[in-house]
């Protein structure tokens, strides 16, 4: 069948009285009519279903020629040229056909405009679109050269109403040596050309300058500006000098975009395939071989290599990079990379960081000597706006349409909280646009975050054509991390997702909190790089001056340490309190940890780790999913919480809401909340149902559900099969025993328990808070007695998301030392 009648058209078919007994009465030649009719709004329903479906997604060629086809058909049918029944058979080999020279246009004209949008060569084909298309050029042409700009402000004042007023406040000062970039943003095309790149960095003239600090100093800081070349340079220079020879070169990363990210570039400017010498590695994802030299990983990776090699042996050079952020795998690094110092005089240690805390660092490190690599950097405007933004959301997707038809060539790059904020974004900026056509120039959105497929990730360095402006709507990964060439103008909306911990109640939640200034410091600078530039910071002068903190409170005095402690005990480290932190966690969240391990059976009472929280160890997860993994041994129904284990894993992008599908959406995932089984094994059920369709797109589709999501699902499904076989549990499986599989979830989660008051809200257990169950939930509107929850967000209040319903026996049965009855 060409696709499933989504809910839409059946509702809009009963509506019509198009229902099948209704056509009794009718003529023959009506009803087909009808059919007809009714088929071609189905084309139609399904064009914008998949219209929102593939929206924030990248289509594979396939899925686009599909797409672009379907469109053709149904211009065609509603025109009357062709039967909308035809469809069928001649879609399947054109369709794909179009897809195979898609993927080779793409593969072999990467600078070519024509092919980036298959849709001008339909253009191309209509005269009046051409017209169009002419005067479109006219006016990109006009703007860029600047001559009309006043002009051409005005004729587009009436495209969009909405208009923020911003004041200017200050200039962030470039640096005194303006260099004469000849650099090209562009993914370069031959390697030569490539070479001669990586020479016009600011790191470039100081290369054996740096070499030669190293070879005369064990531990060197290294500060230089965003983009001067670190991540990517450093690493060859050192394989250049001979420094792989002894052994691997390592670069740990914050975050696992900018590892995978910085990995593919390297092994572009080596000529080298990427896992082959140049490699990455991040959680669930293992991209390197027995020939990897340069290997690039989270910092989170690095500290699991530490369990199976303490001394690092294999490598001759390690380079913690992007210091300044501070992560929590990062502190932890220092202080044992700093110990590795001390007994492998022959290792070479890099701390590398933004321009920022370098002093600090040094202090840490012994006093290692500070390189400073001089950027290049050119004055940015700063501009504020002159009241408080209400939904900065709102604000930064007008400032960008305001941007984009009132300043000249450059493009944006905008700072979100997160995922959904980033879609949501580029929802409205699609909406805002679509239908202007020619009105405007070409605006290219790219998203960029920490869950986006790979293949995406690349859209964000391609080079823009000539009079299109790109959009980058990117988390804080774009802050120093990842690199933009181009970037003209920044929005800063001055918030970041950050995580928050309470000792005293134990709870970790993530919040929306206001970045701080060095943050915004750093984000202003992103428009200086290739030449002068803006940032519009939606928020006033005055809350940048009263109401941001100036540096980032680090990751270790705002987290759950349960993961790291328990890190650390395996790693025989059993002295925390001692323990050489650059910035100590509050001693309240260290015995938390300690408790928390112990109660879960992962320490004895001696605080020493036992079989069980050895076999913790293994899993890259957070204690309390390892434990749940570990116990699902006696529950036998390994196969069920692996599967759990994974969903939850991938986050909170398994089901996909359109804005205006949103009723259709609800339904879809509210059956498998049948039976109110609970959140988790909602859950179960979509991968499940996934699995016996064969894995199917289609499948995913037709029940709002992001097949990305599920991709990945079962790629950490898969991984997490393979460690389960590691610490020898054996699959098991009982899929009809939901008390079981609950049971084991309760086994990791019974720290997490909360009662049903009288006024509808909840009350945790152990530490009484008031909570509820998110709106999410399938429990939201059943509202049990007693749930285990996976974990807090706070929004508008504490909302507890993942839900399951259990037993209060429960508690006393799987956590004797942790809950009793009372008499
Ligand atoms: P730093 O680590 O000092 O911030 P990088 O080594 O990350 O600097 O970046 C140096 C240059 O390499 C930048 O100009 C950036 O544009 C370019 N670059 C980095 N990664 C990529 C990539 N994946 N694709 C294209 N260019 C990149
Ligand atoms: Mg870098």
């Amino acid at each position: 069948k060409f696709m499933c009648i989504g809910l839409s058209t059946l509702m809009a078919a009963v509506n019509n009285g198009l229902s099948s007994w209704s056509c009794r009465e009718e003529s023959r030649q009506d009803y087909l009519k009808k059919r007809k009719q009714q088929k071609l709004d189905e084309l139609r329903d399904e064009l914008v279903d998949e219209e929102y479906l593939f929206g924030g997604q990248k289509l594979t060629a396939r899925e686009e020629a599909e797409f672009r086809y379907k469109k053709k058909v149904h211009e065609l049918a509603t025109k009357g040229e062709k039967d909308v029944e035809d469809v069928e058979e001649y879609r399947i080999p054109e369709a794909y056909d179009t897809a195979d020279r898609v993927a080779q246009d793409r593969r072999f004209a990467v600078a070519s405009d024509r092919y980036r949008d298959p849709e001008h060569e339909e253009k191309a084909n209509n005269f009046a679109e051409q017209e169009a298309w002419e005067k479109y050029q006219i006016g990109k042409a006009t703007l860029k050269f600047g001559a009309a700009d006043k002009k051409n402000s005005d004729d587009y004042e009436y495209v969009f109403e909405d208009q923020i007023e911003f004041i200017q406040a200050s200039i962030m000062p470039g640096s005194k040596v303006h260099y004469f970039s000849t650099h090209k943003a562009a993914v370069a095309m031959f390697l030569d050309e490539m070479q001669e790149d990586r020479k016009t960095l600011p790191i470039f003239p100081y290369r054996e300058r740096l070499l030669d600090a190293i070879t005369k100093h064990q531990v060197l800081v290294i500060e230089g500006e965003t983009g001067s070349g670190k991540t990517t340079q450093i690493p060859q220079y050192l394989h250049e000098a001979g420094y792989s020879k002894v052994g691997k070169i390592g670069c740990t990363q914050p975050r696992r975009v900018a590892a995978m990210s910085v990995a593919a570039r390297v092994a572009q400017e080596m000529g080298v395939k990427l896992g082959h010498e140049v490699g990455y590695s991040i959680r669930f994802e293992d991209c390197t071989s027995d020939t990897t030299i340069i290997k690039y990983m989270t910092d989170g990776m690095l500290l699991r290599e530490f369990l199976s090699e303490p001394d690092l042996a294999s490598y001759s050079v390690m380079m913690v990079d992007e210091a300044h952020e501070r992560t929590l795998s990062t502190d932890i690094l220092f202080g044992l990379v700093k110990d590795i110092t001390r007994f492998r005089p022959e290792i070479k240690l890099l701390i590398s960081s933004a321009t920022l805390d370098a002093g600090k660092f040094s202090d840490y490190f012994d006093g290692a000597p500070i390189f400073r690599i001089p950027g290049r950097r050119f004055p940015v405007d700063i501009l504020y706006t002159k009241a408080p933004e209400a939904d900065y959301l709102e604000a930064a997707t007008v400032t960008v349409l305001q941007i984009h038809v009132t300043q000249p060539p450059g493009d944006i790059l905008v700072f979100f909280t997160g995922q959904e904020e980033i879609e949501a974004a580029e929802e409205i900026l699609k909406h805002r646009t679509r239908g202007l056509g020619s009105k405007i120039a070409e605006m290219i959105i790219c998203p960029i975050y920490a869950n986006l497929p790979s293949d995406m990730q690349a859209k964000i360095f391609e080079e823009t054509p000539e009079g299109a402006r790109k959009v980058v709507l990117a988390t804080n990964i774009a802050e120093t991390s990842l690199t933009i060439d181009g970037i003209k103008y920044v929005i800063d909306p001055g918030f970041c997702k950050q995580k928050s911990y309470s000792p005293r109640t134990g709870m970790e939640s993530l919040i929306i909190t206001p970045v701080s200034k060095a943050a915004a410091q750093q984000r202003a600078g992103r428009a200086g790089r290739t030449s002068a530039g803006k940032c519009f910071r939606l928020y006033t002068a005055w809350s940048f001056q009263n109401e941001m903190d100036d540096n980032t409170v680090p990751e270790i005095q705002r987290t759950n340490l349960g993961n790291v402690v328990l890190m650390l005990k395996s790693l025989g480290i059993n002295d925390l309190i001692n323990f050489d932190f650059m910035d100590p966690p509050p001693a309240e969240t260290l015995l938390r940890a300690l408790e928390q391990l112990y109660a879960l059976g992962a320490l004895n009472d001696r605080g020493e780790l036992t079989k069980l929280g050895r076999r913790m160890a293994e899993f890259p997860l957070d204690p309390m999913l390892s434990k749940m993994l570990v116990a699902s041994d006696k529950y036998l129904c390994s196969e069920e919480i692996v599967t759990i284990c994974a969903m939850l894993s991938v986050g909170n992008s398994i089901f996909y809401r359109p804005k205006d599908k949103q009723v259709h959406a609800d339904n879809a995932r509210m059956n498998f909340h049948a039976g109110n089984v609970g959140d988790h094994l909602a859950l179960l059920k979509v991968y499940d149902q996934w699995k016996e369709t064969n894995f199917s797109t289609q499948w995913c589709y037709e029940n709002y559900i992001q097949v990305r999501s599920m991709k990945r699902a079962r790629d950490i499904r898969d991984q997490l099969e393979g460690l389960l076989e590691r610490v020898e549990i054996e699959p098991t499986s009982n899929p009809s025993d939901l008390e079981s599989i609950k049971k084991a979830i309760t086994s990791g989660y019974f720290y997490h328990t909360a009662k049903l008051q009288k006024n509808g809200s909840y009350r945790t257990i152990k530490n009484p808070q008031t909570v509820s169950i998110h709106p999410s939930s399938g429990l939201s509107q059943v509202l049990p007695r007693w749930v285990v929850y996976h974990e807090l967000v706070l929004t508008t209040k504490e909302y507890m998301r993942q839900v399951i319903e259990i037993k209060p026996d429960w508690l006393v049965e799987i956590a004797p030392h942790y809950y009793k009855l009372k008499d």
